[in-house]
């Protein structure tokens, strides 16, 4: 209870049950007002601070020691989550020189795809949507700008054998339980979670599932690719989960068949887990 008054003295306004909507509408509109105006120091605090906020109650939910509404709070954590990456995104590209580091557009390319995964979440529980819709816009730029450098791009799919899925809300088997993937039950995202998965192959796609594992130029080495990105552990309520948020992508060596086409296949090195951090 402690923690949770002094995040909303952080917020200095008391958030109970009846001004939560109106509150986080408050800080939404304040945070807009701070990208216009392109005080992105001051939008980024916001943000971390309304999520402080999120995080800390939500975990009360669990005791229901507050009256109110916890998906409501998941949903504003995550749309302030992606606004955090928005103004990370933003600031990285307007430097001129942002496409010159390869790890850099790597890293800043995952990002862009967390931001809008997550606001396009968000999106469908906002009763106002003119701050997101002009938000969206300008991702589009963003979008743009990758494109002009580096083309629309090639991706991994990988095919993966589950033998099933439990759920994390129940942690019954999803084909048995009556929770439904991507709601959301008392401020928790509905997920099946796979038990003992193993990868059975890898197609190169122009529509992969997951945007995040995108092949680069420079990855490439005569009929070598080297260290692609075959699968990240992205969620987006991912940044609730852990006190020190870390994220795991599948990294793997390939060699390429038939120039482009990954006929057959073969690992180098292994499978590669390695932790990747992504926290703007
Ligand atoms: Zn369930």
């Amino acid at each position: 209870m402690r923690l949770a008054i002094k995040n909303q003295r952080i917020l200095k306004t008391k958030i109970n049950e009846e001004n939560l909507d109106e509150v986080t509408y408050k800080y939404f509109h304040d945070w807009y007002k701070s990208i216009i105006n392109k005080k992105y120091e001051r939008a980024k605090k916001l943000c971390i601070n309304f999520i402080k906020f999120c995080k800390t109650t939500i975990k009360l939910s669990s005791w229901g020691e507050l009256n109110i509404n916890y998906n409501k709070v998941l949903i504003s954590a995550i749309l302030f989550r992606g606004l955090q990456e928005f103004v990370y995104i933003k600031e990285r590209t307007k430097n001129k020189k942002w496409n010159k580091s390869n790890k850099e557009v790597e890293y800043n390319w995952i990002i862009l795809q967390d931001c809008k995964d997550r606001l396009d979440f968000a999106y469908q529980y906002l009763t106002e949507t003119e701050i997101i819709d002009n938000v969206l816009n300008e991702i589009q730029l963003i979008d743009k700008l990758f494109k002009v450098s580096f083309g629309i791009g090639k991706y991994i799919s990988p095919e993966i054998l589950i033998k099933k899925s439990v759920c994390n809300i129940c942690n019954e088997d999803v084909r048995s339980c009556n929770h439904i993937s991507g709601r959301i039950y008392n401020g928790k995202v509905c997920y099946g979670l796979p038990v003992d998965p193993s990868i059975r192959a890898v197609s190169l796609v122009d529509v992969p599932r997951d945007l995040r594992c995108r092949i680069w130029g420079w990855q490439i080495e005569g009929t070598m690719l080297k260290d692609v990105c075959i699968m990240t552990s992205f969620a987006v309520d991912d940044f609730l989960n852990q006190d020190e948020y870390q994220k795991v992508g599948i990294f793997c060596s390939f060699v390429i068949n038939d120039n482009e086409i990954f006929s057959e296949y073969e690992f180098i090195n292994g499978v590669n887990n390695q932790h990747y951090q992504a926290n703007p």
